[in-house]
C-alpha cells in the first residue's frame, strides 16, 4: 500500500553529513529518482494532491524533475522557476536571504496567466526560503498558489512558517 510505498521511497534518502558545508546534513534523493517504483510512487502521491492546479511549477533545480513528471501525471502543464540570469524574459523576481549572502529566482513571461492555479513542487522544503519566494513571485505574476508539495521536509527548520496558511503536502517528514 502507500505507506509501504513511502518508506521505501524513504529509505532510498541518502542522507550525507557535512554537505555543502559543515553541520548540514544534506538529503539526497537522486537515488529515489533513479528507482522507478520509488519515483513512480512520489510522482503519483504528489500528482493527487496538486488537485485543481492547472500548471506545475518547479523549482530549480531539482524540483524540474519532480515537477515535470508530477504535472504529466496530474494532467496539466510544468513551468520552471530558475535561478537569476537564465531566463530570456522575465515575468517576475524574488531575491531571498540565504545564510551566506542572497539568491534570486525568477518566472519566465508569458506562459503564467493572471488567476492561473498553480502547484508548485521542489525536492526539500529547508528553512523555506526557496519555497516562499518561489511562491511570492508567482503572487505577484497573478497566479493562484493552491499549494506546496515536497518529497521531504525537515520540519526542525520550520520552513512551512514562512508559508502563511498554505497547503504543505510533505511525503516525508526528517
Ligand atoms: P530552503 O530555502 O532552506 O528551504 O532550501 C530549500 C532548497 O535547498 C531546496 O531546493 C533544497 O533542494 C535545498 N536544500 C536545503 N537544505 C537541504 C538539505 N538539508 N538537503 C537537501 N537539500 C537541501
Amino acid at each position: 500500500d502507500s505507506a509501504d510505498d513511502l518508506l521505501r521511497v524513504a529509505e532510498l534518502v541518502r542522507s550525507v553529513p557535512d554537505y555543502p558545508q559543515p553541520g548540514v546534513l544534506f538529503r539526497d534523493i537522486t537515488p529515489v529518482l533513479a528507482d522507478g517504483g520509488a519515483f513512480a510512487t512520489v510522482t503519483t502521491e504528489l500528482a493527487a494532491h496538486a488537485g485543481e492546479a492547472e500548471i506545475v511549477i518547479g523549482v530549480e533545480a531539482r524540483g524540474f524533475l519532480l515537477g515535470a513528471a508530477v504535472a504529466l501525471v496530474a494532467g496539466v502543464g510544468t513551468v520552471p522557476v530558475r535561478k537569476a540570469g537564465k531566463l530570456p524574459a522575465v515575468a517576475a523576481s524574488r531575491t531571498y536571504e540565504l545564510e551566506y549572502g542572497t539568491a534570486t529566482l525568477q518566472l519566465p513571461a508569458g506562459v503564467v496567466e493572471p488567476g492561473a492555479r498553480v502547484y508548485v513542487v521542489d525536492d526539500v522544503l529547508a528553512t523555506g526560503g526557496t519555497a516562499a519566494a518561489s511562491c511570492a513571485l508567482l503572487a505577484d505574476a497573478g497566479a493562484e498558489i493552491v499549494g506546496f508539495g515536497t518529497l521531504m521536509e525537515l520540519t526542525a527548520l520550520n520552513g512551512r512558517s514562512k508559508l502563511g496558511d498554505l497547503r504543505v503536502d510533505a511525503l516525508l517528514s526528517a
